[in-house]
């Protein structure tokens, strides 16, 4: 007997990963279209937490009109006798991946970025109500975590009770921050895995070490110890550090075997400071994504809850989907916000002294963590709205990339020949890029950080060459 057989869709682990169009979607929760939504989790004592009462605090699902956005807060309340507020991180991520196991229901991001869809064909079957979805979070809180003695789940769809409890909910997660803030790397000999992202990102895994938060934001290094702890088995798991191999770039042996082992051979090194060569695998939920801009030399981030385009042209969405998926893409790092207060953010190429452009308000977030010398010399959307505009802020800035662009300046001079001739030294470049791929005679040679330079450029249609 299925310990969900009265659950009018399916339940089981065949459904992580699947995506629901807008076309075929009866609603959506949170998304993007909402400024506030969170899932959200609380330790309380034991005689204050009912076991398995389903609250819905505003309209259910049935009650809502088929292809609208609402929003929606989800708070799981559980208690234990050995169950620590610490534990509150792990729950609440459990939140994604239980949702997950749900037939034509998808869950994306987390705490305050949730973007929830159901499919019109499960919603035709019967799942019409939060009860169903309070159930299966019920029983498979209870089975797979049985630290959890009791819990109760409660909806909020009601707009003002979802405005009230939001920076409530903010606070809580900013106070469980800080809290994992203050460990080194260099201070501890485990670090944790997580693979819970992988029903997507087939071969992505989060290293998470004290000064490398989780991509998604919502787990610590803390929270893997804790969930390493109480489910061996789960998502999340002990990488014995290992040989510092790199500490600059931030390599080490044991982080290097663990990827490899649980990406199946796809990752086999990994430098966790940086951006370029070997950077962390980026998943699909990323926060944030560092994006190499080789026009500056320096990096823009931009977060998902973005909604212009950033100083490149680029939305957030065109950048993820550049880096997502599990792979390692030269010059683009998927990353938390959290990272971003972390003094080995992107350390090896430079950290903050190579960061360009941000959005305001991430910039906001951040600022207390970003170098006061810095801090003004970083362009957000509203002091400029393209490459060119980007270069003339930071050179009246000061920015320390302009020594980069002196450096290069330098070097290219140093390596013109001295009988170059005018038309030579107008030269400007046809190419740019972080990493350049040639293939020649049957080998891949790769360029970094490349700026190709013609005296002349002959473009010739395929169709041409093909008569030719
Ligand atoms: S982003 Fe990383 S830590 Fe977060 S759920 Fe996915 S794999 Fe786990």
């Amino acid at each position: 007997m299925s310990m969900f057989e009265d659950i009018p869709v399916d339940v089981g682990v065949i459904y992580e990963g699947e995506r629901i169009r807008r076309k075929d979607m009866q609603v959506e929760l949170g998304g993007p279209s909402i400024k506030e939504k969170f899932e959200w989790a609380k330790v309380k004592p034991l005689d204050q937490v009912e076991d398995g009462k389903v609250t819905i605090i505003g309209p259910d699902i049935k009650d809502m009109t088929e292809g609208q956005a609402y929003p929606l807060g989800i708070l799981v309340e559980a208690a234990g006798s050995t169950l620590e507020p610490a534990l509150e991180g792990v729950i609440e991520r459990r939140i994604h991946g239980y949702l997950n196991f749900i037939e034509g229901f998808m869950h994306l991001n987390q705490r305050y970025d949730i973007w929830m869809r159901l499919g019109k064909k499960a919603f035709q079957k019967g799942l019409n109500s939060f009860e169903y979805i309070g159930k299966v979070l019920y029983k498979l809180f209870k089975s797979e975590l049985p630290i959890i003695e009791k819990v109760q789940i409660t909806f909020i769809t009601d707009p003002a009770k979802v405005k009230e409890m939001y920076p409530v909910a903010l606070e809580d997660y900013e106070a469980r921050d800080a809290k994992a803030r203050g460990l080194k790397d260099e201070e501890v000999d485990k670090f944790y895995g997580c693979v819970l992202c992988q029903s997507f990102a087939p071969s992505h895994v989060c290293v998470i070490t004290p000064q490398r938060y989780s991509n998604c934001g919502a787990i610590s290094w803390f929270d893997g110890r804790a969930s390493a702890q109480i489910d061996p088995k789960g998502p999340v798991f002990a990488i014995e550090r290992g040989e510092l191999l790199n500490a600059e770039k931030g390599e080490f042996s044991g982080v290097n075997e663990a990827v490899k082992k649980r990406s199946l051979g796809d990752v086999d090194r990994v430098w966790l400071y940086t951006a370029f060569d070997h950077p962390h695998t980026s998943c699909g939920c990323f926060e944030a994504v560092a994006f190499y801009i080789p026009e500056v030399e320096g990096f823009g981030v931009v977060n998902r809850s973005f909604k212009g385009v950033t100083v490149n042209g680029l939305a957030f969405s065109t950048l993820a989907d550049s880096t997502a998926g599990g792979r390692q893409v030269d010059g683009f790092h998927g990353m938390s916000i959290e990272y971003m207060r972390s003094k080995k953010f992107l350390a090896a190429d430079d950290g903050w002294n190579r960061v360009v452009w941000l959005p305001k308000e991430v910039k906001e977030r951040v600022k207390d963590f970003i170098p006061a010398d810095v801090v003004d010399k970083i362009a957000t959307e509203e002091d400029v709205q393209n490459i060119d505009e980007l270069k003339t802020f930071l050179k009246e800035k000061k920015h320390p990339v302009l020594a980069r662009w002196e450096a290069e300046a330098a070097a290219v001079e140093a390596a013109a020949p001295a009988e170059a001739t005018a038309e030579e030294g107008a030269m400007i470049p046809v190419a740019t890029a972080a990493s350049l791929p040639i293939m020649a005679a049957g080998f891949k040679i790769i360029l970094k950080d490349a700026k190709i330079y013609a005296k002349k450029v002959i473009i010739r249609s395929m169709k041409d060459e093909k008569k030719t």
